[in-house]
């Protein structure tokens, strides 16, 4: 929690010196509280007090980091706020699926092979699965290692390890931990053996007990051993325990600073799900509220795409909406004679409105207009989307050099620009398209020649 100026003058000499550059310790107590000087600049400030302050100054949710490279770790924590709209949410949850080493060879190489291979582009961003949660349910280690490295030919997936023996575990480790996988998970049986790995391998680790009091006393005894990277599991598996429990935790971190639930939290949604149905939907409330990495029980592309698409709606910054970059976009390989179409430049209006043009078969050219990211009728509403900056656009941006025609097809949903356009672009015919894109193939069937 951020400390006001009156709380760091209480730490500060109050000796008004002024070398810090401020003529009182009660001036560059207010500088520090809005972050326009640095601590380093008062040469008296004692260690005492510099430890609260840098105490202070740390995120409530501690950002933990599974796996390495930029395609699949999974970064996860370093949350600030409760509900999105408040701000943002910064890290979105890995999804991860749990294979067991009795699955046999073959079976684990191909589920990996399939997740590795998994991705859909949405939005004109990548989604993909991070990673596999590899459980040694045979309790044998030669099984176990033999998962692990099936699992780690597959290509660059972040690992869970799952197993309850410190000796596994290490054996495990000693394989992998260059890839950082995080080790599932210290229990208060175990949990002196794994913090020691924890330290040993410079790998996160996963604390499990149940309830939020005894995860939360966990996490303490680990990060006491000298763990910082910690995911807390609470044991929690049904829908109602769930919310509760994840949501206390995130309200503990964030509102009361209490430190032992200011970790990222893993979650297993299918250990209790009756359907695969059911454990899609249970992960989906878990990675609104609060989920840091998802395990789920198996790989079907059919409920990955909807956990994928949602996880990238709720992680996006409601403030920034995904933008296209405004200009000329060719659908197929366009003519002069191919139709132009003009669109806003946000992302899910543009990827519609050009998914339809590509399915009506006809290439085309698409003008995307700057609405600030806005669809066609927030920004028409907005005042970003009107007919003077359509034919700045049009006229800024080409187009009429790439067209031997003057038909420029606008949204439906804005028909009413249509006088004011024919007064800004006098030697172009404007026509109105449909109002949803999924009506362009007809549309344009009907009325292109
Ligand atoms: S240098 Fe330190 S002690 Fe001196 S006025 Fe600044 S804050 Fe106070």
């Amino acid at each position: 929690m951020a400390l006001t100026g009156l709380d760091i003058y209480k730490l500060l000499p109050k000796t008004n010196c002024k070398q810090c550059g401020q003529p009182t310790c009660l001036a560059f107590a207010m500088k520090l509280s809005q972050k326009q000087a640095e601590l380093a600049a008062c040469p008296h400030v004692s260690d005492q007090a510099k430890q609260a302050l840098e105490a202070a100054s740390r995120p409530p949710i501690r950002l933990v980091t599974v796996g390495v490279g930029d395609g699949r770790k999974i970064e996860v924590g370093n949350e600030t706020v409760m509900c999105r709209h408040e701000k943002t949410f910064f890290h979105e949850p890995g999804y991860v699926v749990r294979i067991k080493d009795t699955a046999g060879d073959d079976e684990i190489a191909q589920t990996a092979a399939a997740i590795a291979a998994y991705g859909v582009e949405r939005v004109g961003m990548d989604l993909r699965v991070s990673g596999v949660a590899v459980e040694n349910a045979s309790k044998n280690t030669a099984a176990f290692l033999k998962a692990v490295d099936l699992v780690k030919a597959a290509g660059d997936l972040s690992l869970v390890l799952m197993s309850a023996d410190p000796a596994v575990m290490e054996a495990a480790l000693a394989k992998s931990a260059s890839s950082k996988p995080l080790i599932y998970a210290a229990t208060k049986d175990n949990a002196a053996q794994m913090a020691a790995l924890a330290l040993k391998f410079k790998c996160p680790v996963a604390v499990c007990a149940e309830g939020l009091e005894a995860a939360t006393a966990l996490a303490e005894e680990v990060n006491k051993a000298g763990v910082e990277d910690i995911v807390l599991d609470p044991g929690t598996r049904g829908f109602a325990d769930s919310l509760v429990t994840l949501t206390q935790l995130r309200r503990l971190a964030l509102k009361k600073n209490f430190r032992p639930a200011g970790y990222p939290i893993i979650t297993f949604p299918g250990e209790q799900a009756s359907s695969p149905e059911e454990e899609t939907l249970l992960a989906g409330q878990q990675v609104a509220k609060y989920a840091g990495i998802v395990v789920l029980e198996r790989f079907d592309p059919s409920t990955i795409y909807p956990l994928l698409t949602l996880r990238q709606n709720i992680y996006t910054d409601p403030q920034k909406p995904i933008q296209m970059q405004p200009g000329i976009y060719t659908i197929g390989e366009p003519g002069t004679s191919s139709p132009v179409y003009v669109t806003t430049n946000f992302s899910l209006t543009y990827f519609s409105v050009a998914g339809e043009v590509e399915g009506s078969g006809l290439p085309s050219w698409l003008l995307v207009t700057d609405s600030e990211g806005l669809s066609v009728l927030t920004a028409w509403a907005a005042g970003k989307f009107d007919a003077e900056k359509i034919a700045k656009s049009a006229k800024t941006s080409g187009i009429a050099d790439k067209v031997s025609h003057r038909k420029i097809i606008i949204p439906g949903h804005v028909a009413t620009l249509r006088g004011e356009l024919e007064d800004e672009l006098s030697d172009w015919q404007i026509m109105v398209g449909p109002r949803e894109a999924v009506d362009i193939p007809s549309f344009i069937k009907r009325t292109w020649n």
